[in-house]
């Protein structure tokens, strides 16, 4: 499914305009690949007539290629939509954690007073479920592998009781995640069961934990709960399978709240915050699309050539790596054609330039587009030792990126033979001697 998304884009590669046929294009499989997340029909729908009328109307910044302006039309409704993470300020509070049975709220208290104290507060579970057999023996141990401190009691049956004890007794502790009984459905004693301890707990941020897999199901269980306590939040549970969780975005939009936390694993450390980012290049099967979209903005914001970014002769110096090059196309970008940024270094002006071979410094501006969004998707440590990227990386960067192996390839060449030609112009000596040489 994400394949045809990135095919359909692949077709529009270097593409500076989009007609009113590739935006339905595009909008009919970023449907298709939201439908398959289980994002909500008329979500789905609201999404797309916003995207395909911003795509329509907005003027792309010039020299940015229409698939990245439109992918960041796409990024920005799905941000709207999602938003940021919960806000988590790192100081005492009470979490009151809501959902139905299985959805993974036992495993989540345990794996939020995991990260809390990877944030060094102290944090408490309190186990307040006295319906499900084995709730309190489960809690203990997950709060144990946690190593976090934790109350329940096995000898009351009263939950209400056993948050306010439980808030009493772990008063050392910053972090206080309560934790509730669930039921296979909504009904009406849990219902009531919840809004007690909540009254009790008077928690700062209230969220709901939903399996991946759910669907149509968010909506009503999204409703009910934030009648009834006031859902902040939402944590999504089992992303390690293969649902991508797109039904959450139902309950976010319900409550008007955001994502808090996604749970990937079974073990206490599987708990990541949420970002957008990953979450949304996830939904739609494709890399790196918060880094595209901030791409696009930079070029969008910038007015003026930023001179001191990028120093011409810092080419000659030191090290030619990827991380240069990426400058000096950025450079390019801003400056015009590279014969005329040659100009700007002393001693190339006169001449020199003709002395080099033809493709050494040829990149076209369609190339320099690809190779740009090729170098987003590489690490630090990639583009400062580009010799050392394999066929692995090269799969991966190309994955990434939504490139062909073949582009990051080519760029790896040109790299190469930059580098190659670079080097020589050092082999020459310093500055001035080389410019001593072309006078
Ligand atoms: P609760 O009934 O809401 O408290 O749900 P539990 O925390 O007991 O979780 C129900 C089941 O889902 C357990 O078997 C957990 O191990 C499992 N589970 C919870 N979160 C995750 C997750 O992020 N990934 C995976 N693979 N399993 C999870
Ligand atoms: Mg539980």
């Amino acid at each position: 499914l994400g394949s045809s998304l990135r095919d359909t884009l692949d077709k529009l590669r270097g593409k500076s305009r989009l007609s009113e046929e590739d935006v339905e294009e595009i909008v009919k499989e970023i449907q298709r690949s939201l439908l398959s997340a289980d994002v909500d029909v008329s979500l789905v729908m609201e999404l797309s007539d916003s995207i395909k009328e911003r795509a329509l109307e907005e003027e792309p910044p010039a020299g940015t290629p229409a698939r990245d302006f439109v992918l960041r039309i796409v990024y920005e409704e799905l941000v709207g939509l999602i938003g940021e993470s919960t806000e988590l300020p790192l100081e005492e509070q009470t979490i009151l954690l809501a959902g139905l049975q299985g959805s993974g709220k036992t495993t989540s208290a345990a794996k939020m007073a995991w990260w809390f104290s990877t944030k060094g507060l102290r944090p408490a579970v309190i186990q307040t479920d006295t319906f499900r057999p084995g709730a309190y023996d489960q809690a203990k141990e997950m709060a144990s592998r946690a190593e976090v401190d934790f109350y329940g009691n096995p000898d009351n049956d009263d939950p209400v009781d056993i948050a306010r004890e439980g808030l009493e007794e772990t008063s050392e502790a910053d972090v206080h995640i309560v934790d509730t009984a669930g039921r296979h459905a909504l009904e009406d004693d849990l219902i009531d069961e919840i809004e007690e301890i909540e009254a009790v707990a008077d928690p700062d941020t209230s969220l709901l934990v939903l399996d991946a897999a759910i669907g149509q199901g968010a909506k009503d269980q999204a409703k009910q709960f934030d009648e009834s306590v006031g859902i902040d939040g939402v944590v999504i549970t089992k992303l390690d399978g293969t649902a991508k969780g797109g039904g959450a975005l139902t309950a976010v939009d319900q409550t008007d709240s955001s994502i808090a936390f996604l749970g990937t694993g079974e073990e206490v450390q599987d708990v990541e915050r949420f970002e957008p980012d990953g979450f949304i290049s996830r939904l739609l099967g494709m890399g790196d699309l918060g880094q595209l979209a901030e791409r696009v903005e930079r070029a969008m914001a910038q007015t003026d050539i930023e001179e001191d970014d990028w120093d011409p002769e810092d080419m000659l110096k030191g090290n030619f790596t990827l991380n240069d090059m990426q400058k000096q196309m950025e450079a390019m970008n801003n400056m015009g054609p590279l014969d005329q940024v040659m100009d700007m270094i002393p001693g190339f002006g006169g001449g020199i330039k003709d002395q080099l071979p033809d493709d050494a410094m040829d990149v076209t501006q369609d190339r320099m587009q690809t190779f740009s969004v090729v170098m987003d998707s590489m690490t630090d440590a990639e583009k400062e030792y580009p010799k050392a990227v394999g066929a692995s990386q090269v799969e991966r960067i190309a994955r990434g990126s939504g490139t062909s192996e073949d582009d990051v390839r080519e760029l790896l060449q040109q790299y190469k033979m930059m580098e190659k030609t670079i080097k020589q112009f050092q082999g020459m000596g310093s500055d001035q001697e080389m410019q001593r040489m072309m006078k």
